[in-house]
């Protein structure tokens, strides 16, 4: 086996940099995600054991909003479908068991224990090594300039500097998918994202063990946040930041004003005991699909080709299971897993 990647292990030019990442359990985008969220987070905890490293950390999880709301609904029909622990709170039991948390009151809060955080930049880093130690070579630098099917079946995949003949193929290019799959540049459209860290005013309240990662429908935006890890800071973004559609070569990397002022407006409001200095913020890249569902699927005329994209911002957490259907598709050409939820032809 041979991974091509354009840039190094790890990277921050794509869509997976900024040191954490949430998972959740209580999926309010779609019931049908937690099933394939308890194998990813198997899987996670499996390649933990097996690099000695932790990787994983679990804060437990608000969604939260006003009760019709998606992210409050949605996630508590999840957590009802599939049994789920969960537990419901109003704005001031929220703050009275999690006081980082300040949210008017007539949002309501979900509490699922099980959600946390996956070091994501770690993570990929471990996948790599442990692929190589079971024999995998991985190339960095090494972009694709492009790929054909060969008249036996097989792919040639062409870098700057060589050519390669394989017999299948798996694309997972984020936010360049629709410079290597033809078809995707309508159906996986990136967006620049931006994330944020601030100095809490009261650190205490924004400890690993005090505050849960969270989801938040609010009249601003849906914002999502994390407890103080790794950056010395409360860290905060917002879904389809400032609704910037652009490309990998074209993003705009610098950071504004105006980026930060859309998170801050949310920790003023809902988390002020975290309304101290910015310590840091990043920009990174959504790859939207027109419903916010993954894409996972064998390319129609091209059966040795695999492939996964249009991750909305929500992918990162699926990842290992996602790899694991990537190979089974690949090597098997079936996978046990319902992804028919994330066909191409649904675009089609
Ligand atoms: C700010 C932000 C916050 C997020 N928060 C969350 C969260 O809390 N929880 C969650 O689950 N998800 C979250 N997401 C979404 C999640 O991070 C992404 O869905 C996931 O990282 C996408 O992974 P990917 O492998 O598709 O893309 P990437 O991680 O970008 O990987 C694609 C790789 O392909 C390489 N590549 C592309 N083209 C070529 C080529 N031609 N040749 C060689 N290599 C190539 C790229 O260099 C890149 O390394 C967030 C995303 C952002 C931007």
């Amino acid at each position: 086996m041979l991974g091509l990647e354009q840039f190094d292990i790890p990277h921050d030019k794509g869509s997976s940099h900024g040191v954490n990442r949430i998972f959740r359990l209580a999926y309010y985008e779609h019931p049908s995600y937690v099933p394939l969220m308890r194998r990813a987070r198997d899987l996670w905890i499996e390649l933990e054991t097996t690099v000695d490293e932790k990787l994983v950390y679990v804060t437990g999880s608000i969604d939260a909003g006003p009760p019709d709301s998606e992210v409050f609904a949605g996630s508590r029909e999840s957590c009802l479908i599939h049994a789920l622990d969960h537990e419901v709170l109003d704005s001031d039991q929220l703050t009275r068991r999690f006081p980082g948390y300040r949210l008017p009151e007539d949002m309501m809060a979900l509490f699922q224990p099980e959600g946390g955080f996956v070091l994501s930049e770690r993570a990929i880093e471990a996948q790599v090594r442990v692929a190589v130690a079971n024999g995998a070579e991985v190339e960095t630098r090494q972009p694709v300039r492009r790929w054909r099917p060969t008249p036996n079946g097989a792919v040639q995949v062409d870098t700057a500097t060589g050519s390669y003949e394989a017999g299948k193929l798996i694309i997972t290019a984020g936010a360049w998918a629709g410079a290597l799959v033809s078809g995707l540049e309508s159906l996986a459209i990136p967006e620049r994202q931006v994330l944020g860290w601030f100095q809490p005013i009261h650190a205490e309240l924004f400890t690993l063990d005090r505050f849960p990662v969270f989801n938040l429908a609010a009249p601003e935006g849906r914002y999502y946040g994390f407890p103080v890890f790794g950056v010395p800071g409360f860290k905060i973004g917002r879904y389809h930041h400032l609704e910037e559609a652009t490309t990998p070569d074209t993003i705009d990397r610098d950071l504004h004003d105006r980026d930060e002022a859309i998170l801050r407006l949310a920790i003023t409001r809902y988390f002020p005991d975290a309304d101290g200095p910015t310590m840091a913020m990043r920009t990174c890249m959504f790859t939207n699909t027109p419903d916010e569902h993954f894409l996972i699927d064998t390319l129609p005329d091209q059966p040795q080709v695999v492939f996964a994209a249009g991750f909305s911002g929500h992918g990162f957490k699926f990842a290992s299971a996602v790899g694991e259907i990537l190979a089974d598709m690949a090597q098997e050409r079936h996978t046990d897993t319902d992804i028919s939820m994330f066909s191409l032809s649904r675009f089609m």
